[in-house]
């Protein structure tokens, strides 16, 4: 039983991993030349700094049994805070603990309290919903969007400093975009007493995870699959080296990536790829002098308040190695209408928007504006998921009925939850699928 697994970010290094401790021969393929995907890391002038993916939770069950089976160390970034824009300020905006929410003192003492009542209700409502797993919610919760939702069931000031601004800056597109399921998901798990929302970061950073993963099986790395073919009960997998057949193929790469490799197949896995939308977002770091950086690790700023930057991280925290010579990066993500609108123009005109838009939010920055020089830029057009209510009943049934059809599979975070977390527990339920058809 011969398996390819199309693509190395998390999903499908942790599908192939799953797969390899079962006995089966395994093989990946990666287009880049190195592993990880939108989880990976580079260093560049002294500073080494993640890309795409910046920080992990301590929630993330499957992450942290992977990353101590891997030998790779978790550290919490701690003491850090988290805080949103309102106004000219930035407020404390901290979910480490349902007490957290007294602390919000960007929102009124009415919608702190309407807040607390919420999520008290949602944890004893939806006891049984997983932001990691999203198809535990009923099809009930899939009917709606959550901001429209939580305009109603919390009020319009907690919609949107507080939902669509972390909808904004952990997913890059508006709540209007994402189910109750979702929400009710997330939220309620945020009101877990044993629920841990600290920032962890990977000794090794980003990539640790992924590269301690490929080390441990065979990966065609600068390997770009080109066609995924169905021939004769088994499939051709094309490659610029030739083609090669494999009894089982998962295709781990983002939907438009997937759609490109397959040439022929059954309907139902193009149908679900060509129906899943992701959010796109442009990265833009900048580096700037180590005395204007305090000790917030994320900065949230709502829709409602500026609609070009929807985040920006404080990379120094992460250690002496994300600093040099007294300096260190801030990482800055846009919303989705933003990114949109500049994904096409050159990185100097992204570099001078986001500049400007960033001193504008920042007096810290402010401060030492001549010192903020533009560092690095990413373009995401597939950046994370939209977990509206179609995605989530759409792979319901696909896991139903279509996955692992005449030998295909897909995996991904589009398939599961988002985040690395939802990636990874994706690949994992994936390998558990292939193997329950083998045996
Ligand atoms: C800017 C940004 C910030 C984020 N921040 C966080 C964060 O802080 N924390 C968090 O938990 N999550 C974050 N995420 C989300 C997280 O990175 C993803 O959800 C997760 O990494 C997705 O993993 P995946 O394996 O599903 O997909 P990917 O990582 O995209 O992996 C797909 C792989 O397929 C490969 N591939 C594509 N085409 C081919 C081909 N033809 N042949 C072979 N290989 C191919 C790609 O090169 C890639 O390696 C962020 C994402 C972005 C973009």
């Amino acid at each position: 039983m011969k398996v390819a697994v199309i693509g190395a970010g998390i999903a499908g290094l942790t599908c192939a991993f799953e797969l390899h401790k079962a006995g089966v021969d395994v093989e990946v393929f990666e287009r880049d030349a190195t592993v990880g995907g939108r989880m990976n890391t580079r260093t560049k002038d002294g500073l080494a700094f993640d890309v795409g993916a910046n920080f992990l939770i301590r929630a993330y069950q499957r992450v942290n049994a992977l990353a101590g089976e891997m030998g790779v160390t978790l550290h919490r970034a701690s003491p850090v805070a988290h805080r949103f824009y309102r106004d000219g300020v930035f407020h404390l905006m901290n979910f480490t603990s349902i007490r957290d929410i007294f602390r919000l003192d960007g929102l009124n003492l009415v919608s702190r309290f309407r807040f607390l009542a919420f999520a008290v209700k949602v944890r004893t409502a939806h006891a049984g919903l997983d932001f990691f797993d999203l198809g535990l919610a009923s099809d009930d919760l899939n009917r709606e969007d959550a901001y429209s939702y939580a305009v109603r069931e919390v009020g319009q000031e907690f919609a949107d400093y507080i939902l669509d601004s972390f909808n904004s800056c952990m997913m890059f597109s508006r709540s209007t975009e994402t189910s109750v399921a979702a929400f009710l998901s997330l939220f309620g798990m945020m009101a877990d007493p044993a629920f841990d929302f600290s920032v962890m970061h990977a000794v090794g950073d980003m990539r640790a995870i992924p590269e301690a993963l490929a080390e441990k099986m065979v990966v065609h790395r600068g390997c770009p699959v080109l066609a995924v073919e169905p021939q004769g009960g088994s499939w051709s997998l094309a490659t610029q080296a030739g083609s090669s057949r494999f009894d089982r193929v998962v295709m781990a790469a983002t939907p438009l990536a997937a759609l490109k490799m397959l040439k022929s197949g059954p309907e139902g896995p193009a149908a679900l790829l060509a129906q899943t939308r992701y959010a796109s977002t442009i990265n833009a770091s900048f580096r700037v002098p180590m005395e204007a950086l305090g000790r917030t690790h994320c900065f949230y700023v709502p829709y409602v308040e500026n609609r070009v930057i929807s985040e920006f991280t404080n990379e120094s925290l992460k250690g002496e190695h994300t600093t040099h010579e007294g300096t260190s990066l801030v990482n800055v993500g846009l919303h989705e209408e933003a990114a949109l609108r500049l994904l096409g123009e050159d990185d100097a005109k992204v570099f001078e928007v986001v500049r400007s838009e960033l001193l504008g939010l920042n007096a810290s920055l402010r401060e030492v504006a001549d010192r903020v020089t533009p560092y690095d830029l990413q373009r995401w057009p597939e950046a994370i998921p939209k977990y509206d209510c179609g995605q989530i009943s759409r792979v319901k049934e696909f896991l139903r009925e279509g996955q692992g059809r005449e030998g295909l599979y897909l995996c991904g975070d589009y398939m599961n939850a988002p985040w690395i977390e939802g990636a990874s527990r994706s690949g994992q339920k994936t390998a558990r699928q292939l193997l329950r058809s083998l045996a």
